[in-house]
């Protein structure tokens, strides 16, 4: 491939980057090599310059003449070495022994300023050996959902696979019927999946989980190859990392749609958004993709799922675990233990937070559970619920009346009031200082599926980005006011609510 030409005035470009690919070094059983398929005529519609600055990529390069081509694959950095990975899945509970990146491309890694290496992949890049009947695209819709919400996640301080950049390809790809084709460039701290162990495991071949477990260690749980028994080590953080990750979610009634072990992230980031969706009015069932016949992967599934997936990922370590079948087995369940009381403690305490006791106490606890219950009975909006609630110490009369009228009968709300406010004055907070505090863990903004799919339909209809900007302004500081942009944190009103949304293909 020609080399590309400087583009930036300070003479930085996509050739000078010094992506550092050490997956690429892994044994080509992990891996194929292959270059992303041109497309017709790239166009950059977004890129994301804070996040390219913290991981270390100058944003001159990112918004340079080159950048469309490249992000949409049609050149390749000189230092990059674009490969698929290869896995395998559970998918709705069902075997696939190997699935793989079937339109992803990774093009290389990238060590930040923090000293952290990310992986920037291209989703979208054309076909590869694991696309089976895919084309290995992607449509705009589902990119721009991908951009959207992966940044609220972030902006929510929840861990999460990040995106750089879009572009739309020129082309015309064929769903349901013809959509504008587009790329996502994604950043990840790594795209290891549950499923990656999995296809090793499937494929009998210990000495690869060997090494597939050692560089997990060595690029995400440095700690573990110091512990007495590594592996063990590795699984209790994944386990932990994982149940932690899944009690975020909840704690902003954030359903991820397709918890799959390939769409299961061993960093434990959130990865893979396709139909996921925040909760408007709270229910526990609440399930939104429309593949999801059963609710395996609704609400309030997601925490035993979670575990369920990392029992899968435990099963491909046994034989490092302990050369004794029994042993390896009975060390796998201590380790798996880890799950609940990590679940549990980040649930606990972060629910007790939301309502503004931080302590995060049995009693509590049990409070912070009745509201939700009489949230669920009364369809009450769950971000608004909590954001009003923050008002609410400081006895604001008119917040109250708004909070009251989320609830169906106000006397439900009322009567659990009359329970907790004698509660929070028993601890002698100061009023400012106790909302100040649940403000900052009860987002205003959240990326409302119908505010998502307006700025999607803008995109796709007339090319307006303006809608998806705005509602990106707001979700990078979700825990401001953001005066004026006051609608976006209205939830759907009957004839605008959006209760599916679809696989990400
Ligand atoms: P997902 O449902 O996005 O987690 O994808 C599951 C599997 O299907 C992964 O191996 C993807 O790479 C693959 N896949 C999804 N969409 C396509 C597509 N349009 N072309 C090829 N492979 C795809
Ligand atoms: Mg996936």
């Amino acid at each position: 491939m020609d080399a590309i030409t400087p583009e930036s005035s300070s003479g930085a470009d996509w050739d000078s980057l010094p992506f550092d690919n050490s997956y690429a070094r892994l044994p080509k059983s992990f891996f194929t090599r292959l270059d992303p398929t041109p497309v017709a005529t790239p166009r950059l519609i977004k890129v994301n310059q804070r996040l390219a600055k913290a991981i270390g990529i100058d944003p001159e390069i990112l918004s340079g003449p080159k950048s469309a081509e490249i992000l949409a694959g049609n050149l390749v950095p000189q230092t990059a070495e674009p490969l698929a990975m290869v896995y395998a899945a559970h998918q709705f509970g069902n075997w696939v022994p190997r699935l793989g990146d079937g339109r992803a491309i990774l093009l290389g890694e990238i060590v930040g300023p923090d000293q952290i290496r990310r992986d920037i992949q291209l989703k979208g890049a054309g076909p590869t050996p694991y696309s089976r009947m895919g084309d290995g695209r992607a449509v705009l819709g589902p990119v721009m959902r991908e951009y959207i919400v992966s940044e609220a996640m972030a902006g929510l301080g929840i861990r999460t696979t990040r995106a750089l950049a879009m572009t739309m390809t020129g082309e015309m790809v064929m769903r349901e019927g013809p959509e504008p084709g587009a790329v996502l460039t994604r950043v990840a701290s790594s795209h290891i999946r549950v499923g990656t162990f999995q296809y090793f495991h499937g494929q009998r071949d210990a000495e690869a989980i060997r090494r597939l477990a050692n560089y997990v260690i060595d690029r995400h749980y440095p700690e573990a190859r110091d512990a007495a028994q590594p592996y063990r080590a590795l699984l209790e953080a994944v386990a932990g990392n994982t149940a932690e990750l899944v009690a975020s979610w909840m704690l902003v009634g954030f359903i991820h749609g397709v918890m799959n072990t390939d769409n299961t992230a061993i960093s434990g980031e959130t990865i893979d958004y396709g139909p996921c969706a925040f909760m408007d009015a709270f229910h526990p069932q609440t399930v939104f993709s429309s593949i999801d016949q059963s609710g395996r992967y609704g609400y309030d599934q997601q925490a035993s799922i979670g575990l369920w997936n990392i029992t899968r990922f435990a099963e491909t370590l046994l034989p490092l675990l302990d050369a004794d079948d029994e042993t390896a087995l009975a060390s796998a369940k201590q380790a798996l233990e880890v799950y609940w009381p990590r679940f549990e403690a980040a649930f606990h305490v972060g629910l007790c937070a939301k309502i503004g006791l931080p302590g995060g106490a049995k009693g509590d606890f049990d409070l912070a559970m009745d509201l939700l219950n009489r949230m669920a009975q009364q369809k009450a909006d769950f971000t608004l619920t909590f954001r009003r609630l923050c008002d609410a110490p400081a006895g604001d009369h008119a917040a109250k009346a708004m909070l009251r009228t989320l609830f169906e009968d106000p006397a439900v709300f009322d009567e659990w009031e009359g329970q907790w406010r004698p509660r929070i004055t028993m601890d002698g907070t100061d009023a400012i200082q106790r909302r100040r505090a649940m403000r900052a863990v009860n987002p205003a903004f959240i990326p409302r599926n119908h505010q998502v799919q307006r700025a999607i339909d803008f995109a796709t209809q007339a090319e307006d980005f303006q809608p998806m900007e705005d509602l990106l302004s707001v979700l990078v500081t979700p825990f401001e006011d953001h005066p004026g942009h006051e609608e976006l944190m209205l939830p759907a009103t009957a004839d605008q609510a959006v209760t599916q949304t679809f696989c990400g293909t």
